[in-house]
């Protein structure tokens, strides 16, 4: 049987940021394929399908990427509608190269579905748009991290010449990254915010400087976190932000850009 794979973007959390075309893929799938951040609601949307977790955060057991790889092409074997579901945007920090480089070598075909990315949504959620006229008219989508046996990349080439950053996978440590983004010429006082969990009843917002960043261990973010830095996360002077910073945050993040919303 000559099957299909769908690289289908879930999505950052919320079961219903998942695009209209990625939920009917599922409705259709015979087999999925999922990532540990996608929530068990959007796996839910592939009704009978087989389902196969693959990856398992923080430490845990990681699928090797190679089994990940085999397994898509011998489900296209076995399979009409093979799903791999990704947070996110499969696009973008998501490994999918390697997965398209094994189906295209097995001449499998495939598609791509793509899907919020969690700086989109950290962005919706805060209020505050990635570019704005006159303050930001450039956006970096970067990540510190290096997979084992990786070479570094000269990722941080460029940063000081970016209006704003948005830092995938960056919080593992926050003592080297703060000292490195200033060193590249960003000012300790630059703006910052981490989104946690975003899109979810979980979310958590920290609005911070690069120079503070340094301390985020003892803010004990939990989920996976997104940074963003530059001058559009500056907090606007109101009653309740106004002198707190690094532990400026609420829980529900909510409160936090609604009163700059009606400040
Ligand atoms: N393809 C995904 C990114 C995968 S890398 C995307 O497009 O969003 C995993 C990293 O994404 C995490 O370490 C974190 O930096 C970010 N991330 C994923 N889900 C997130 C969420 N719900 N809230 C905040 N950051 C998230």
């Amino acid at each position: 049987m000559a099957g299909i794979v769908y690289l289908v973007g879930a999505g950052p959390g919320a079961p219903d940021l998942i695009t209209i075309r990625g939920a009917e893929v599922l409705a259709r799938a015979d087999i999925v394929f999922y990532d540990a951040l996608v929530h068990p609601e959007t796996v839910a949307l592939a009704g009978c399908a087989r389902k196969v977790p693959v990856g398992k955060r923080c430490g845990g057991i990681v699928t090797d990427q190679r089994f990940i790889n085999r397994s898509l092409v011998e489900a296209s074997l076995q399979y009409r509608i093979v799903v791999r579901l990704k947070g996110g945007d499969p696009m973008l920090f998501g490994r999918v190269q390697e997965e398209i480089t094994a189906l295209e070598q097995h001449g499998v075909p495939y598609e791509i579905v793509p899907g919020v990315t969690a700086a989109l949504a950290a962005s919706a959620e805060l209020g505050i748009p990635l570019t704005q006229r006159g303050l930001s008219r450039s956006v970096t989508f970067a990540t510190p991290r290096m997979g084992v046996g990786q070479k570094p990349t000269g990722w941080v080439r460029g940063i000081s010449a970016t209006d704003t950053l948005a830092l995938y996978m960056s919080l593992g440590n926050a003592v080297e990254l703060s000292a490195t983004l200033q060193a590249h010429g960003l000012p300790a006082a630059t703006p910052a915010a981490i989104v946690a969990n975003t899109s979810l009843p979980t979310r958590r917002h920290i609005r911070t400087t690069l120079a503070e960043l340094a301390q985020a261990r003892d803010w004990e973010v939990e989920g996976p976190a997104i940074l963003l830095v530059g001058a559009a996360f500056r907090e606007k002077t109101n009653a309740k932000n106004a002198g707190a910073k690094g532990d400026a945050f609420c829980k529900d993040g909510f409160e936090d850009s609604l009163s700059v919303r009606l400040a």
